[in-house]
């Protein structure tokens, strides 16, 4: 058999010939709110930094993961940023992430002037393994005045930052155990990860707020989007009012007066962005809703190849699949994989691989790490599937 090939039929198969393109995920403005809302907020007059759509947007998402305090800002990357430096993290610290993620990940660490230390993965939700992160600790840290240096490096380690790789709740709940006992603050980037949920003793926890922060994406390629923008997430009120502040200028609230108390940022998403955000939350449910059947689809339909497996949420974890993912099984998939990605293309069915591993970036190459082992042998066999939901709405 022809794998390439027979990828290629399975997934015209699944949506007949109503695609001439088939993209991993694109936006939809569709039967939505959207024209409305950004009409009346540009007649409104107020598409900047403050108004009354910021507010509406971060109620709805606060509604919706639970997080008691939201910080609407301008990009997610702005939000891990900010996220780490309120968590203490400062220049020439280092900071605890996974290899498999979006650049952003390692990025949010250099532009605080820190260091990313990479953790290997599990291979059920492709995130952090929290056993990879013990053994590392163990391995390299030691304790002087009750903070955490490297050994090695002798600098600070100030934080742990796992990822929802694609929407896939990673194994949150243990990484926070380890955090606790060795008193890390956890910020999570769960950047592709709204709407998706972990059950935790009954209890159902939104990915984002089992750490001290979460972190959301609006990016246009995301499961909503405001154009632009992200969401930083806490349930405690002086991160959350200190995240506010410190995206805000540092400005004191006053009727005339510019008094700013300390440096900060201009890091809040403006109001014509929320305005489309809300128009968008109000679909969420909706989209993750054939998020969810697609992949069930995705699942039926490739089934019986064994040289193929579709990455299923773990248990007791609800994912919003936003990006449906494709495992190559076999000793050396990367050629297979190219052909696969080269045949599909040919066809305008764009699929993608996963991101090369941040390790393995110029800027990262000779960052600290743990064995990865386990990251190395997942990245070479990873596909990203069409998985925008509109594909079956
Ligand atoms: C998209 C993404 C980000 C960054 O979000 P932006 O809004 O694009 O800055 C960070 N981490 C992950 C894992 C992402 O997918």
């Amino acid at each position: 058999m022809n794998l390439p090939k027979e990828i290629n039929k399975r997934i015209k198969d699944l949506f007949g010939q109503n695609f001439e393109e088939l993209y991993t995920h694109e936006p939809s403005f569709s039967e939505s709110n959207a024209s409305k809302y950004l009409k009346e907020c540009i007649e409104s007059g107020w598409v900047s930094n403050s108004g009354p759509w910021v507010n509406k947007f971060e109620k709805l998402i606060s509604e919706r993961t639970g997080a008691k305090y939201v910080v609407a800002m301008s990009n997610g990357t702005s939000a891990l940023r900010l996220s780490l430096h309120v968590m203490g993290v400062r220049p020439n610290d280092e900071v605890l992430i996974p290899p498999l993620s979006f650049v952003a990940t390692a990025n949010a660490i250099s532009h605080l002037g820190a260091e990313p230390h990479f953790i290997d993965i599990e291979p059920k939700a492709l995130g952090m393994c929290p056993l990879a992160l013990e053994k590392r600790l163990i391995e390299i840290s030691e304790r002087n005045d009750n903070i955490l240096f490297n050994k090695k490096t002798g600098r600070k380690i100030s934080a742990v930052m796992p990822v929802h790789v694609f929407g896939l709740p990673s194994k949150i709940v243990e990484i926070k155990k380890i955090c606790e006992k060795w008193n890390l603050p956890l910020v999570e980037d769960a950047a592709e990860a709204l709407g998706s949920s972990i059950l935790n003793k009954s209890t159902k926890i939104h990915c984002g707020c089992v750490g001290d922060i979460g972190v959301i994406s609006f990016n246009g390629n995301k499961i909503i989007t405001t154009g632009g923008g992200g969401a930083l997430l806490t349930n405690n009120s002086t991160i959350g009012q200190l995240a506010k502040h410190l995206s805000t200028t540092a400005k004191l609230v006053h009727p005339w007066e510019f008094f700013h108390d300390q440096v900060a940022w201009n890091d809040r998403l403006p109001n014509i962005n929320a305005a489309l955000g809300v128009s968008q939350i109000e679909q969420l449910d909706n989209k993750i809703h054939f998020k969810r059947i697609l992949h069930h689809k995705y699942q039926a339909k490739f089934r019986d190849l064994n040289e193929v497996e579709i990455i299923n949420e773990d248990k007791n974890c609800e994912s919003n699949y936003w990006l449906n993912t494709l495992r190559l099984s076999g000793k050396e998939p990367e050629k297979l994989r190219d052909e696969i990605l080269k045949n599909a293309h040919k066809s305008k069915i764009y699929l993608r691989p996963s991101w090369i591993l941040l390790n393995q970036l110029p800027m990262y190459l000779n960052s600290q790490r743990g064995n990865l082992d386990e990251a190395t042998y997942q990245s070479k066999r990873l596909i990203n599937l069409p998985s925008s939901p509109q594909l079956i709405s």
